[in-house]
Formats: C-alpha cells, sequence, structure tokens
C-alpha cells in the first residue's frame, strides 16, 4: 500500500497534476493523493500541502457552488467550467492510518471533489451544466486566459 502511494505520487507530480485517483492508475481503491506547488498547468492557484486521503467522504458545508475551469489527465487535452461546492467537510485516514478532518475551501475544495468523484466513477464531464465551455487546451489558452478586453 505505501508503495503504491509512492507511486500515484510520482505519477501526479510526473504528469502535472493537482491531484490523482487509484482508479486512474486502474486500482479499485478508495485512494486520493493531491498537491498544488507552482503547477504549470494550474498556474496563479494556492498551493494545496501533500495529502493522502483513504476512504475519503465529504459533506458540503453550504449550498453555494462556484463554475472554474477543471481539467483531468484521464482526458487529455481538454477543459470544461464545472460547478463545485465552494465548501467542504473532508473526512478521511492518512497513510499511516491517522484520522483526518478538516474543511477545505474554494479551489482547495474544488480538487478534492474531483478526486473523489473519480473514486465514484465520475469524471469533470459527469458535473458539467452544458458543455458549451468545454474546450480544447490550445483554444482554452488562445480565449479563455486572454486578459479582458478594455473596451
Ligand atoms: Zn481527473
Amino acid at each position: 500500500m505505501q508503495k503504491f502511494i509512492d507511486d500515484m505520487i510520482e505519477t501526479m507530480k510526473e504528469y502535472d497534476g493537482v491531484g490523482l485517483a487509484a482508479d486512474q492508475v486502474h486500482e479499485s481503491k478508495q485512494v486520493a493523493v493531491l498537491e498544488v506547488a507552482d503547477n504549470p498547468r494550474y498556474p496563479n492557484k494556492p498551493q494545496i500541502p501533500l495529502t493522502v486521503l483513504i476512504n475519503p467522504k465529504i459533506t458540503p458545508l453550504s449550498t453555494e457552488t462556484e463554475d472554474d475551469w477543471e481539467g483531468c489527465l484521464s482526458i487529455p487535452d481538454l477543459r470544461g467550467k464545472v460547478p463545485r461546492y465552494r465548501r467542504i467537510r473532508v473526512e478521511a485516514w492518512d497513510r499511516g492510518g491517522k484520522a483526518l478532518d478538516f474543511v477545505a475551501n474554494d479551489f482547495h475544495a474544488r480538487v478534492i471533489q474531483h478526486e473523489y468523484d473519480h473514486l465514484n466513477g465520475k469524471v469533470y464531464l459527469d458535473r458539467m451544466r452544458d458543455l458549451s465551455t468545454l474546450s480544447f487546451l490550445q483554444e482554452f489558452a488562445r480565449y479563455a486566459m486572454r486578459p479582458p478586453r478594455d473596451d
């Protein structure tokens, strides 16, 4: 199990992911890893320390959701706007078997909801309200990332 978790962390980093769920590497286990540290795929996002979640459970702490862009290592070269709860409670075990219980907000909450969905057989496409924002990365970089016009 420890070796498997190490391999997951290595894979996440190798592909510049901010998170990875076990079923993305073909293991039917309730394990997800996440970390954000100067990630070229997600520039200007708050940092998230390396976290291992085993058997995670999430509870929304408000009904408020926010739409923002997501991509996925399992769905290469696409981005889309996905609604996610802004504030969630996360209960899980860490890799040492210690109980975790914390609140995650905004981008941190988004990453955890994305990985939690993987563990339950869903990808972000299943969560999109409509597919009109679904874009290839090249188009996304050209149009969605450009600075706002002055006029
Ligand atoms: Zn994903």
